[in-house]
């Protein structure tokens, strides 16, 4: 069944859902709606309001107010991290039902979301716990003078979230904002809104007051781009695709207004003759296939030194013809992709390339019983790719692993360099210097040796060099992004 006719068909039973604004539930002020699909099947089974620049307007006027003369700014750090506890406390307790909504709603597999929202937890636990350690400096300065700095907030942060991760952006985005102070109107993603949504519920119950985190829904190029020009706000965060990240700076800078860009990669993971590869097989498959491959982090190009090659084809090659792609609740390896539009692109990528004459070294499967309207793409293990094609430099944002030769350190480190991102690395090798040495020559933000994640990463500084985007996120490094050094300087003499 089309998406088209399963909205004629099941329209009247769908759950609609409004924007949070100011601590209610509102429908667009226009009253549309968007159509929410379950990537799984294609079929629709709720709307989110489809909101203009009323309803921006209405959200940012909340989040100004609540910065301007609320509470949220002049509640004690000690008291902000208690709430921000709190919410961690109650993610949760709703833990398996936001997983369940999160899997449907993206159709990313129920283990890969809860998960996801075991890190949200860790994201508001960890920034509770560090709302009050931001300290300043005194500054020495003449006799009669004594000076000192404070990290202040910088108001309204304007969140624009993707779809691949939307609870763990949340826990990304909100929690170090909120920590330090600062009000918050997300636009999460139109495929992506529905725990975001129930977040924000659950953060007033948590004790948030009314207006200091409010989220409209709607597209990019409507809402998103009315939040990211709006003349009130103070801050924008932003992930997402390059392109629409170039749009948000320019709309920030007319404003003169700070941003964060993080805009995804094409993170290589380099892979020496002499490195444990059984230990690494499991570890850089789910690199890439996790959120099959929708991820910023994907680690989507294996570079192997050309003495291992063979080894390393076999191994790799076995592994990936036993991974199945399937429902969000099924037990499978991964899920579909997010909507048609990212189905058909993956899919005109691979054949791009493989009509170029790319190899492919193996394939999975899609799971028997899968719905032909579910946006599928079996996870794709391709090489020797050549340097130069598209699909070894460009993002795939899919299940696909592009395998490169090198021959020696140097090469490595010229190949790992050679896109225009910058976002994450792994370098695989016994040979500690060897690992340290191309630790420090390859440009990316994260670099892990002899592994790939820890945990969610909450804890550690996150964000791009090059074309991945700039500043920091992550770690305690978000709660300078979130604010900003005031100097008092007495002159007391
Ligand atoms: P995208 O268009 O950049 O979407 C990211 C966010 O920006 C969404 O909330 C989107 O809203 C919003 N947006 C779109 N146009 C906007 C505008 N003119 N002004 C302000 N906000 C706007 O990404 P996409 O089209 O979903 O994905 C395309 C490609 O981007 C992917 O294939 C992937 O390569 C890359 N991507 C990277 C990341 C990452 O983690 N770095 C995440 C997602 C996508 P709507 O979605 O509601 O339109
Ligand atoms: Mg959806």
């Amino acid at each position: 069944m089309s998406a088209q006719a399963a909205s004629k068909v099941e329209k009247p039973t769908l759950k609609d859902h409004a924007n949070f604004i100011g601590g209610k539930m509102r429908p667009a002020a226009d009253g549309r709606t968007i159509d929410v699909i379950c990537p799984s099947d294609g079929q629709v089974f709720a709307t989110i309001a489809r909101s203009g620049q009323a309803d921006v307007d209405a959200a940012v006027r909340a989040a100004r107010v609540a910065f301007d003369t609320g509470a949220w700014p002049r509640t004690s750090a000690t008291d902000r991290g208690r709430i921000l506890a709190r919410m961690s406390e109650l993610i949760l307790s709703e833990r398996e039902s936001l997983a369940r909504l999160e899997a449907k709603d993206v159709g990313k597999i129920y283990r890969s979301t809860f998960s996801d929202v075991t890190v949200l937890a860790r994201y508001f636990e960890f920034y509770a716990g560090a709302a009050d350690k931001i300290g300043g400096d005194v500054i020495p300065l003449p006799t009669g003078f004594t000076a000192f700095t404070i990290r202040e907030p910088l108001g309204v942060v304007a969140g624009i979230l993707p779809w691949n991760s939307p609870t763990q952006m949340f826990g990304r985005v909100v929690s170090p904002a909120l920590a330090m102070g600062n009000t918050v109107v997300l636009k999460p993603a139109e495929d992506a809104c529905l725990t975001v949504l129930r977040l924000a519920e659950l953060a007033m119950e948590a004790g948030l007051p009314e207006g200091a985190l409010n989220v409209v829904t709607g597209y990019g190029h409507e809402a998103g781009a009315a939040l990211s020009a709006h003349p009130a706000i103070d801050f924008i965060s932003f992930t997402g695709s390059p392109e629409v990240g170039t749009l948000v700076q320019q709309a920030a800078a007319a404003n003169h207004v700070g941003v964060t860009l993080e805009l995804g990669g094409k993170s290589p993971h380099i892979l020496f003759d002499d490195a444990d590869f059984a230990a690494a097989l499991p570890i850089i498959t789910n690199s890439i296939i996790v959120n099959s491959g929708q991820t910023c982090v994907a680690g989507s190009r294996l570079l192997v030194q050309a003495s291992a090659i063979d080894r390393v084809s076999e191994l790799f090659g076995a592994h990936f013809q036993g991974l199945s792609t399937g429902p969000h609740d099924v037990e499978c390896d991964l899920g579909p992709l997010i909507n048609a539009k990212q189905h058909k692109r993956v899919n005109s990528m691979l054949s791009t390339a493989i009509g170029e004459g790319v190899p492919v070294i193996a394939e999975g499967r899609i799971a028997d019983g899968s719905s032909p309207d579910g946006y599928f793409v079996r996870p794709m293990l391709l090489g020797p790719v050549p340097r130069q094609n598209t699909i070894a430099r460009k993002e795939v944002f899919g299940p696909v692993l592009s395998l490169l030769p090198f021959t020696d350190e140097s090469d490595a480190i010229a190949l790992a360099n050679d896109t225009p991102f910058g976002l994450a690395a792994a370098v695989w090798s016994r040979d500690v210097g060897r690992a340290m040495r191309a630790s420090r020559q390859v440009r990316a933000g994260q670099v892990y040796i002899n592994g790939y994640g820890a945990g969610g990463g909450v804890e550690l500084p996150f964000g791009g060099f090059k074309k991945s985007g700039h500043g920091r996120e992550k770690g305690m490094e978000a709660l300078h992004e979130f604010s900003a050094t005031k100097t008092v300087i007495l002159n007391h003499g």
